[in-house]
């Protein structure tokens, strides 16, 4: 094949638009000729039937298939190959979790079938919460929430709704300046004014502003443990101290909980209540606004509260929902939460088992400090606190020739990974944080070292390669306040 006409093909191959492709009266199936009498689809479909479909791409069946496939070839997953986002715990998803969550019974179980027939179901919830509850050292759960941040909602109308019950919800919430913008804005939506809460030179809360700025106007503090610089709290006793002496609650955003598992129990250190997020911790999938789930974790005394129906053993032993419970939020889902995500998550913990979950938690710290010494000295560690799961990397070094966090990332496209979490935590200018998560081995690990290592000696010799990458992709740089504001999601004729 001639060098032009390779280069026209890979330009079919990537620019073709399906509706291009269309030609009248191509069609992707053909049925056999009718052998029933004919009916009106209007007699069928009365009024939802439309006359003119509109510009519909009429393509044949290679054509169409060829068209999702290349379309899934231009996604980067988890699948094919690192996902260092920090914060984000994008580890693999074990096939196990999919083939049990593809079960005939648990897929086609419908949330309105009777308890009765739903004891299968049921039971898989029940186990999950006493998994959960084993692991966080708490008393009490709702799988309800669909994801972190809804967690973090409903745990705060806890909070709110306990504090009420004592005859003032109070004022403000508390929040480390290292805290995910999940939180604050959380704290904003049940009512409260948020506080500032200043990190000390290791990185951690600063236990004597805490004890300062405590008073009776605030309902609670909400902490990452371990933080989003990867450190854990190592006062995290004294913070819950000082919390508890002035009648407010410890709030964790558990979203670093793959740091802690089967080593310390949030409960076992002073928590009242917290997340979990399953599509991190627990291996389910996340990302692209597909459903994840985010239970909440609390101690007894908030076991009232939580939202409607809680699972409970029946005077005959069989499992059932409760929904007689008249100092509860309500609800905050449909039913009983994303199912699908729950039966993924016990599969995962039951494959795994206690020792296996150790061993993750374990591997994920071990791997986070591999890339901590691998690239300390390449790029600045503005943090020198041990690292838990992830570690906060900057660009200073970088930004002296003009290349910022940004761009460093995007020429880690061209090395084939994906980027790390961009300027986040905000209390560190230029922010690079990486999390491997345990999914990955030595060797990828090393490749990844290697390509940040190369990517510095670029920023030293040749900075213009970085600033313009990526080179590797369909697109390079966009406009991404613009593919924010204003995306374009529909092909116009
Ligand atoms: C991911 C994350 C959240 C939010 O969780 P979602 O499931 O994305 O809503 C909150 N806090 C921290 C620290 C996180 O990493």
């Amino acid at each position: 094949m001639s060098q032009v006409k390779k280069a026209t093909r890979h330009v079919n191959q990537n620019e073709g638009l399906i509706f291009e492709k269309s030609s009248p009266g191509k069609a992707a199936w053909r049925l056999p000729p009718l052998d029933v009498p004919e009916v009106d689809t209007a007699d069928l479909l009365g009024e939802a039937e439309r006359a003119d479909l509109g510009h519909m791409p009429e393509v044949s069946e290679i054509e169409i298939i060829r068209h999702f496939t290349r379309l899934s070839t231009w996604n980067y997953a988890i699948d094919l190959g690192m996902y260092p986002l920090g914060s984000c715990t994008m580890k693999y998803n074990p096939r196990i979790n999919e083939a049990v969550s593809r079960f005939e019974g648990l897929a086609n179980g419908h949330p309105y079938q009777p308890e009765r027939i739903s004891l299968g179901a049921l039971r898989i919830l029940k186990t999950l919460t006493d998994c959960l509850l084993e692991i966080t050292g708490m008393q009490a759960i709702t799988l309800q929430p669909a994801a972190g941040a809804h967690g973090e909602l409903t745990g705060i109308l806890l909070v709110r709704a306990f504090l009420q019950k004592q005859g003032n919800p109070r004022k403000k919430i508390l929040i480390p300046d290292s805290a995910h913008g999940t939180n604050p804005a959380t704290a904003a939506m049940a009512g409260y004014a948020v506080e500032n809460l200043k990190s000390n030179s290791a990185g951690m809360v600063d236990v004597a502003s805490l004890a300062a700025q405590m008073n009776e106007d605030v309902a609670a503090l909400m902490l990452t443990n371990p933080n989003t610089l990867g450190v854990f709290e190592q006062e995290i006793h004294k913070i819950a101290d000082i919390l508890h002496g002035k009648g407010g609650l410890l709030y964790m955003d558990g979203a670093n909980m793959n740091a802690l598992v089967g080593k310390v129990r949030p409960g076992d250190f002073g928590v009242d209540v917290m997340h979990l997020n399953l599509h991190k911790t627990f291996s389910t999938p996340h990302g692209g606004g597909g459903p994840g789930s985010g239970p909440v974790a609390c101690k007894n005394f908030l076991e009232p509260f939580l939202p409607v129906p809680v699972i409970v053993t029946k005077a005959d032993g069989t499992l059932g929902f409760d929904y007689n419970r008249p100092q509860s939020i309500g609800r905050v889902r449909a039913f009983y939460g994303n199912f699908g995500m729950h039966v993924r998550a016990l599969a995962y913990i039951m494959a795994n088992g206690p020792d296996g979950l150790r061993q993750t938690t374990e591997d994920a710290v071990l791997n986070a400090n591999y890339i901590r010494k691998g690239l300390e000295g390449v790029y600045d560690l503005p943090y020198k606190t041990p690292t838990m799961h992830e570690v906060v990397f900057s660009d200073r070094v970088q930004a002296k020739k003009g290349v910022r966090t940004g761009d460093l990332a995007k020429r880690l496209i061209d090395y084939g990974f994906h980027p790390y979490t961009v300027s986040f935590p905000l209390i560190v200018p230029g922010a690079m944080m990486i999390e491997p998560t345990e999914s990955e081995s030595k060797e990828e690990l090393d490749l990844f070292v290697d390509a940040m290592k190369s990517i510095a000696e670029e920023c030293e010799k040749a900075p213009d390669v970085v600033l313009e990458a990526p080179h590797s992709t369909r697109v390079s740089r966009l406009d991404e306040v613009a593919a924010a504001r204003k995306p374009v999601l529909r092909w116009k004729p």
